[in-house]
C-alpha cells in the first residue's frame, strides 16, 4: 500500500517553510504549468506548490492520484452504467493509506495535519473522472465526521470516527428531510427520551451513501425549545430494527453515487450516541458546513480545469469553416476568462482556508465559495459543452458527465439562494422576520 500514511504518522509542523522559496518555486511552477498546459498534461497540476500548499501537500496528492488513476479512474465508467460503486472497497483502499482521516485526530487513527491537507485531497479527488465518488468521499471525511471528531466522546470516536477513518465503515449524513431541505431548522424527525435510550421516528431524504453506510451522523429533535436549542447530533447505526431504506433515487447526474430515501420507526440507540452536548446539534452542523462547503469548492478546481483544457485541445484539433475552432477569437477569449474564473475561485478557497486554520470563523467566506463554485460550475461547463458540439450532448465525453454531476452544487449542502441568505446576514442586509 502507498507510504503517505507513514510519512506522516507524526504531525507535520505546518509553518516550517521558508516563503520565499516557496514564492520562487511558485513562478517558477506556473511557467512550467503554462507551457505544460498547451499540450494538455494534467499531472503538473498535482505536483504544484501553492500559497497554502508545501512539498509535504504535493506528496500527499501524488500518492493520492496514484490510487485514483490505479484503483478508481478504470471502473468510472463501469460504476456510472451500474449507477453504484462500491463504497466498502473503495474506502477501505484509501483508509488504509491513511486518506479518510486526514485531518482527524491521530488516537483515532488520523493524521492529525491542518485543514489545507483536507483541501489539497479535494483538489486531487477532482481528477476522478465523475463528481459522485468524490462526492461520497467527502461526505465520510468532512460532512459526517467533523462535529464526532471534534465533539464526540471517547467512547462513540472510538465506535464510529476510528473506523471511518480506517475505511472499515462507511457513514453517511442524515439532515435533509422531504419537507426540509433549505430550511434545516424545520426538520421533524423527532428522538424522544425513553429512560436511558433514544427513540427515533421520522425519516430523511436524498441520504448520499444511504443504502450502504453503516451510521448515518443523524439530525434530530431532542426536545421542545427553539427550532435552533431543540436538536442533536446522533451516531445512528444503519443496521438497527426499524429503519427502512425506502428506495434508491434515480438522479440525472452524480450517477454512481446511492442515494436514498430512509424512514425510521420507533428506532432505539443509547442516549449517549449523542454527539457533544445534546441541543447542540443544530449550532454543530452549522460547523460541519463550514467544512463541507470548502470541500465543495476544492473538489472543483481540478475537474473545471482539465474541461477547459480538453475544450482547447478539441477544439484546436476540429475544423470548422477551414480552420481550428479554436482560433476563433470569442472561443480562446472565453477560454481564457473562465481560467481567470477558476484563479479567482482558487484564491478565494485558499484565503478563506488560510484563516480557517488559524481558527477563524471563516462562515462567509466559506457560503462565498460555494456559491461561486457552483455557479461558475454552470457557467463553465455549459460553455465548454457548447463549443463541443453534437459530441457535447453525447454521453462519450467528460464534460456532458460533468455537466449533469456539478449541477447539483448549486442545490446540495445548501442552495444559492441559501448562501447569499448567508451572506446577507454577515452583510447586516437581510431583513428581519
Ligand atoms: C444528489 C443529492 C445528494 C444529497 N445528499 C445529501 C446528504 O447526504 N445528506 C443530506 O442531509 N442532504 C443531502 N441532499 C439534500 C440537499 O442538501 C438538499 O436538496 C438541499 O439542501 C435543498 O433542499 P431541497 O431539495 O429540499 O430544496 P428546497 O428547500 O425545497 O428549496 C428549493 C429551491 O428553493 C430555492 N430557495 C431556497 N431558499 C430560498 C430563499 N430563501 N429564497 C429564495 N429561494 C430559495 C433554492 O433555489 C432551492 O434549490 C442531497 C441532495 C441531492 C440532490
Amino acid at each position: 500500500m502507498l507510504p503517505f500514511k507513514r510519512l506522516f504518522s507524526r504531525q507535520i509542523l505546518r509553518k516550517e517553510r521558508d516563503e520565499l522559496v516557496v514564492l520562487c518555486r511558485n513562478i517558477f511552477c506556473s511557467s512550467q504549468n503554462s507551457q505544460k498546459s498547451a499540450t494538455g498534461t494534467e499531472k503538473s497540476e498535482s505536483k504544484r506548490v501553492d500559497i497554502i500548499y508545501n512539498s509535504d501537500h504535493v506528496q500527499l496528492r501524488e500518492s493520492l492520484r496514484k490510487i485514483i488513476d490505479n484503483e478508481i479512474n478504470p471502473y468510472v465508467d463501469q460504476w456510472e452504467a451500474e449507477g453504484h460503486f462500491p463504497a466498502k472497497t473503495v474506502f477501505k483502499t484509501l483508509g488504509s493509506a491513511g486518506f479518510l482521516g486526514v485531518t482527524k485526530p491521530t488516537e483515532y487513527g488520523g493524521l492529525g495535519l491542518d485543514y489545507t491537507y483536507s483541501v489539497a485531497m479535494g483538489e486531487e479527488l477532482g481528477y476522478i473522472n465523475c463528481g459522485g465518488v468524490p462526492m461520497a468521499i467527502g461526505v465520510q471525511t468532512d460532512m459526517a465526521t467533523p462535529a464526532l471528531a471534534r465533539f464526540g466522546s471517547d467512547k462513540l470516536k472510538k465506535e464510529f470516527l476510528q473506523p471511518s477513518i480506517s475505511g472499515d465503515m462507511v457513514s453517511c449524513i442524515g439532515v435533509s428531510e422531504t419537507g426540509a431541505g433549505s430550511d434545516v431548522a424545520s426538520i421533524r424527525t423527532k428522538a424522544s427520551r425513553v429512560g436511558d435510550d433514544l427513540v427515533i421516528n421520522g425519516g430523511k431524504m436524498w441520504i448520499t451513501n444511504g443504502s450502504q453506510a453503516d451510521w448515518m451522523c443523524l439530525l434530530a429533535n431532542t426536545g421542545e425549545g427553539k427550532a435552533h436549542q431543540n436538536k442533536s447530533l446522533i451516531c445512528l447505526p444503519m443496521n438497527l430494527p426499524g429503519i427502512t431504506i425506502a428506495k434508491k433515487i434515480d438522479k440525472m447526474g452524480m450517477r454512481c453515487s446511492d442515494t436514498a430515501q430512509i424512514y425510521f420507526e420507533d428506532v432505539k440507540v443509547p442516549r449517549g450516541n449523542i454527539i457533544g452536548e445534546e441541543g447542540h446539534g443544530f449550532m454543530y452542523q452549522m460547523m460541519q458546513f463550514q467544512e463541507e462547503r470548502l470541500y465543495a469548492a476544492a473538489v472543483l478546481l481540478s475537474p473545471l480545469e482539465k474541461i477547459i483544457k480538453e475544450t482547447a485541445k478539441y477544439t484546436s484539433e476540429r475544423q470548422v469553416f477551414g480552420k481550428p475552432l479554436l482560433s476563433n477569437q470569442v472561443v480562446h477569449f472565453k477560454l481564457a476568462e473562465l481560467q481567470t474564473e477558476v484563479e479567482l475561485l482558487r484564491s478565494l478557497l485558499y484565503r478563506a482556508v488560510a484563516l480557517y486554520i488559524e481558527g477563524n470563523d471563516v462562515t462567509k467566506l466559506a457560503s462565498m465559495c460555494k456559491l461561486k463554485g457552483g455557479r461558475l460550475a454552470r457557467e463553465l461547463i455549459d460553455s465548454c459543452l457548447q463549443y463541443w458540439g453534437g459530441m457535447g450532448f453525447t454521453n462519450e465525453v467528460l464534460v456532458s458527465r460533468l455537466y449533469r454531476d456539478f449541477r447539483l452544487i448549486s442545490i446540495g449542502g445548501g442552495a444559492d439562494e441559501v448562501m447569499l441568505s448567508i451572506i446577507c446576514k454577515y452583510m447586516n442586509t437581510l431583513p428581519k422576520q
